[in-house]
């Protein structure tokens, strides 16, 4: 585990490590260059660097030991639906989710295809909450995906913003994250593409929170028209459910 920047989580736990680019939003992969670093540095989790997927099932016993009701986001450093993660290990996953009521878990996918076809065979507890990205039209069909898993909460992240996304249906969806790119060579994002999913949220009765953003240095700041919006879906996180060990 590790503590994070990533507004919309606490923690982040990685019992995967490694990814192959899949779609415009991998271009500047944030997970790829800190993943390179590390192996740099010498740490043994990342020796083999990004592009093989690796499993950890060192990191499953972690949670356990998180005694805090905390929001952590699963893989920051992968994509758990990944072709080369085997549905024994996601199993193992969830099993530690359902294990640890008290935590909430948010898992984001850029593969819901294979989400989908594994949704049958995963029991979905309310502390498990489901997203998507979606960075611009192209990929738009990943919300209609997500839309048919049991997933209690579902949401996207529309990060890095790459295009206007002007006919989202959010019907099934709880929460909608929006940010800009972050990297040296960062794609413009334009104010009126995030005014007009605000307004489509607030239509639809979804919660909207605006990441920042983006930029060369990442300094762009996080206000939209003057205001900061960081709603996000209410959850009871269950004392009842905290392990001792
Ligand atoms: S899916 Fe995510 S982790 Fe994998 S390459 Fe794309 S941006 Fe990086």
């Amino acid at each position: 585990m590790s503590y994070t920047t990533i507004e919309w989580t606490d923690q982040t736990w990685n019992p995967v490590t490694g990814c192959t680019k899949t779609s415009d939003g991998c271009k500047n992969c944030y997970a790829k260059d800190i993943a390179n670093k590390k192996r740099l540095e010498g740490e043994e989790k990342y020796k083999y660097g990004f592009d093989i997927v690796k499993c950890h099932p060192e990191t499953l016993s972690l949670p356990y030991k998180w005694k805090m009701p905390q929001k952590i986001f699963v893989n920051s450093m992968s994509d758990l639906f990944h072709k080369d993660v085997p549905f024994d290990f996601i199993k193992q996953v969830f099993q530690v989710m359902h294990h640890n009521e008290h935590l909430t878990f948010q898992i984001l996918t850029k593969r819901p295809a294979c989400l989908l076809e594994l949704n049958p065979q995963l029991k979905w507890t309310d502390n498990i909450w489901m997203g998507v990205s979606v960075e611009n039209e192209k990929v738009i069909n990943r919300i209609d995906l997500l839309r048919q898993t049991d997933a209690k909460v579902k949401f996207l992240s529309i990060e890095p913003l790459l295009g206007s996304l002007n006919n989202l249906n959010l019907i099934g969806i709880d929460w909608v994250i929006v940010g800009g790119e972050k990297a040296e060579n960062a794609r413009p994002m334009k104010e009126e593409w995030v005014l007009d999913i605000q307004q489509q949220c607030k239509d639809q009765n979804v919660k909207f929170f605006f990441k920042q953003w983006g930029g060369k240095y990442g300094d762009g700041g996080d206000l939209l028209n003057g205001k900061r919006y960081k709603e996000i879906p209410e959850y009871t996180p269950s004392f009842f459910g905290m392990q001792i060990y």
